[in-house]
């Protein structure tokens, strides 16, 4: 489905903010012009439900989470960040493998089951975008995820 995503990312942060946040706010920075890309609504809404989640879950003294959208020349690049616990570097491509997790004692706390960066690399594949991480442990991470800007191109359209 051909989606404008800047309505659809703002609608998707609109419904965490009611349900589940009291200290931790999103700052958005999303351009306001459309951007339209294919996509799989409901699956592009459970990568960003879950590093959302992540970002909250694993943000104990809570801090700003920054949601930003940048409008490359063939793709769109998103960006989630947190203040919170941050991630080796070491274990940064580990966490899309399924049921990795970083600290088994303090995620079985907080839990889950380490399946939903490993779902969401799957999605992102399949929309042929990427996925990664970077961290600064105690400082907080931030995932990126990219969508090509074109993925449809029907006979004699450049
Ligand atoms: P699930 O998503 O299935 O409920 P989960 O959150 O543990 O469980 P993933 O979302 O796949 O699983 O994340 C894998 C692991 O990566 C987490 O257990 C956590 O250790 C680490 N992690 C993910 N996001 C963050 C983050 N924003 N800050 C710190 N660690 C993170
Ligand atoms: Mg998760």
């Amino acid at each position: 489905e051909r989606v404008n995503i800047v309505p659809f990312f703002h609608h998707i942060i609109d419904r965490f903010e009611m349900n589940k946040l009291e200290t931790i706010g999103i700052d958005r920075k999303i351009p306001r012009e459309s951007i339209f890309i294919w996509l799989d609504k409901d699956k592009i809404t459970q990568v960003v439900d879950n590093i959302i989640s992540n970002a909250i879950k694993y943000s104990p003294e809570g801090g700003n989470i920054t949601f930003q959208v940048i409008k490359e020349k063939q793709r769109v690049r998103i960006s989630i960040s947190d203040q919170g616990l941050g991630i080796e570097r070491e274990k940064l491509d580990k966490i899309f493998d399924r049921f990795y997790r970083v600290d088994k004692a303090r995620s079985r706390e907080l839990g889950g089951t380490g399946l939903g960066l490993a779902i969401s690399k799957e999605i992102i594949d399949a929309h042929h975008g990427h996925i990664w991480a970077s961290s600064k442990e105690g400082q907080g991470t931030t995932i990126f995820f990219t969508l090509p800007l074109t993925t449809r191109k029907r006979g004699g359209e450049k």
